[in-house]
């Protein structure tokens, strides 16, 4: 493809609203342009990186045996009545009605839709196991679109969807998409982390979230220094190192004055105290019951295992006013030694605190020399808090450590939920009625794209893998007013296209440095340049992006080089 051809803005500047790399990168390469928050329109480069991400990504669901189909982006809302998603997922979704005032939506995802397909077409155990997937566009009403494609109102997305006799069954299918996203990611260059993942309120029992580790990333995840074991911070389990010594004698409590300090590290320095000995209370609303939750001062709830040790549905920090109604302080003087009238919950890291400090439930005063285990009535020891950088990996004993990452694909076992709601069932063996049991998984195909480029990229540009590279050679022609060099060069690109390499043409006719700045920009990952006086000298100048210094090879003889080069990078990544 001719530069002069297509159609390649690139930009000097770094974009205004784009925060991080790959988000400037994708719009000064000229690969997209923002329509308006969360919107975007891609353009011939990006198009073409979009469209070979969707190959890999097709090759391999296809290779696992997951059929495609193309299911509509516009759903009828009755459908998602019956799962009660219209209400849960309300906040996220475009909905609307149509001329005959019939309600629809356009899908943020399509586990009703796909289930629906699936209640009305099988029947039979013979039809199962089935993997159904597609590769389309969703609609999220997101909070704060953000980071280009990472965080887009409109994206591309593989979804696939499967359904099983039993739960070995679906444990297989869930493998199989497991094994199919590692290998999806590492084609595409990525580098990508499987962490453990909370399955939220409903259905489902497994999950793995494959996180780009980026500092751009929104989620927090912990991995462990020296075994496998990474997780979502939503659901980590670190343990604590500290072990609480004994005091030499156990005083009884004292209630003091701290008339103003009222957060732990106030409350820690006024005493000189250490945070882990401070007990911080907080009050919780737990499905409309008050909750006292406990845990060392270092720490910080983890409002999701909170819910699942209580087995609630919701939990949410309590008003100011219910907490003065439950303890007679208001929150920074509250303290479980001594309370009624609230379960009261406290993290497993206290276990053994001696001589701690809490809240008096009474403004303006602490209670010193708290033995959890002699003052505190604990109904229920749970690991409640978040996971913390030095904890130790509930795995291996080895240390964990904090990152964040960016979500690119979601495994998830569903169970029964949307099987059971929509009668997604098939006759057994012996001819009994049984609910198919589902997973689901998806990849962000266009946040893929972007999060590529966010892990590899340098000063001068993007750094693209041979795999989803928009061209694979980027061939800058020097001299083109010189009918020698053109000539040369377009020989040179016939050949390698002969040979099936992608090539972009460069045959603008503007300065060197400058077409080089824009070949390190754009980052194909191998460039040919053809004429000048290398050309006088019978030679073409062969670089590979990111690597130190130029080869020098025959003109005749570049074609067949490079296309090589080509192949050994590709094989690489499929590998
Ligand atoms: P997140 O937690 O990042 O909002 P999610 O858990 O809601 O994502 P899923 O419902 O699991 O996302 O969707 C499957 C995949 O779709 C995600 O792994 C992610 O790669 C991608 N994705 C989700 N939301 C967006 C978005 N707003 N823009 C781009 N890609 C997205
Ligand atoms: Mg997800």
């Amino acid at each position: 493809m001719r530069w002069s051809q297509t159609f390649i803005p690139t930009l000097k500047e770094v974009p205004q609203d784009a925060e991080i790399p790959s988000h400037q990168l994708l719009l000064r390469a000229g690969l997209m342009r923002k329509l308006h928050s969360g919107l975007f329109t891609f353009l011939p480069l990006g198009l073409r990186a979009l469209r070979k991400v969707s190959q890999i990504i097709r090759e391999e669901m296809d290779r696992a045996g997951a059929i495609e189909i193309l299911m509509p982006a516009l759903h009828p809302q009755e459908l998602w009545e019956r799962t009660g998603r219209l209400t849960t997922m309300k906040d996220v979704m475009f909905t609307f009605k149509d001329r005959a005032d019939r309600p629809l939506l356009l899908g943020p995802t399509h586990e009703e839709v796909v289930t629906d397909l699936a209640a009305r077409e099988i029947s039979s155990y013979r039809q199962l196991p089935v993997n159904f997937y597609q590769i389309q566009t969703k609609f999220r009403d997101e909070i704060r679109p953000r980071f280009g494609l990472m965080r887009a109102k409109e994206f591309v997305m593989k979804d696939a969807y499967s359904f099983d006799t039993d739960w070995d069954g679906a444990s297989r299918s869930y493998q199989a998409m497991y094994d199919a996203y590692v290998r999806i990611f590492k084609r595409c260059g990525l580098v990508t982390k499987p962490v453990e993942a909370d399955t939220g309120a409903m259905g489902g029992n497994q999950s793995h979230e494959f996180m780009v580790i980026t500092d751009a990333g929104e989620d927090g995840l912990v991995e462990c220094d020296s075994c496998s074991y990474a997780a979502n911070l939503e659901r980590a389990e670190g343990v604590s190192t500290h072990v609480y010594a004994a005091p030499a004698a156990l005083l009884p409590v004292e209630k003091i004055a701290t008339p103003t300090q009222r957060t732990i590290q106030e409350v820690a320095d006024f005493l000189k105290a250490d945070p882990k000995n401070l007990l911080k209370t907080l009050v919780y609303e737990a499905d409309g019951v008050l909750v006292a939750v406990v845990l060392p001062g270092d720490r910080e709830v983890n409002e999701i295992k909170l819910r699942k040790a209580l087995g609630a549905n919701a939990v949410a920090l309590a008003a100011d006013h219910q907490v003065r109604a439950l303890t007679g302080a208001t929150p920074g003087f509250v303290g479980p030694v001594g309370l009624t009238g609230a379960k009261i919950v406290c993290d497993r890291t206290a276990k053994g605190l001696q001589d701690g400090v809490t809240g008096a439930n009474e403004d303006g005063h602490h209670i010193i020399h708290v033995s959890l285990e002699r003052d505190v009535k604990v109904d229920l020891f749970a690991d409640i808090a978040m996971a913390k950088e030095g904890d130790r990996c509930p795995s291996c004993g080895g240390t964990l450590r904090v990152k964040r990452g960016v979500e690119v694909g979601h495994v998830f076992k569903l169970g029964t939920k949307y099987s059971e709601a929509l009668g997604a069932t098939f006759l057994d063996e012996a001819g009994q009625t049984q609910t198919a049991i589902m997973g689901c998984y998806g990849i962000g195909v266009s946040r893929t794209l972007q999060a590529v480029v966010e892990q590899s990229h340098d000063k001068d540009g993007i750094r693209w893998p041979v795999s989803i590279a928009p061209f694979q050679v980027h061939a800058v022609l020097l001299t083109p007013q010189d009918a020698a060099s053109r000539e040369a060069g377009d020989r040179a690109v016939a050949a390698l296209e002969a040979l099936g390499v992608e090539v972009l043409y460069d045959d603008r006719d503007e300065r060197p440095g400058f077409k080089f700045k824009d070949a390190d920009l754009l980052g194909m990952p191998i460039r040919l340049t053809i004429g000048g006086k290398s050309l006088a000298r019978g030679v073409a100048e062969i670089k590979i992006r990111g690597v130190d210094g130029i080869q020098e090879v025959p003109v005749a003889e570049a074609p067949a080089r490079v296309a090589e080069l080509v192949r050994e990078q590709l094989a690489a990544l499929n590998a």
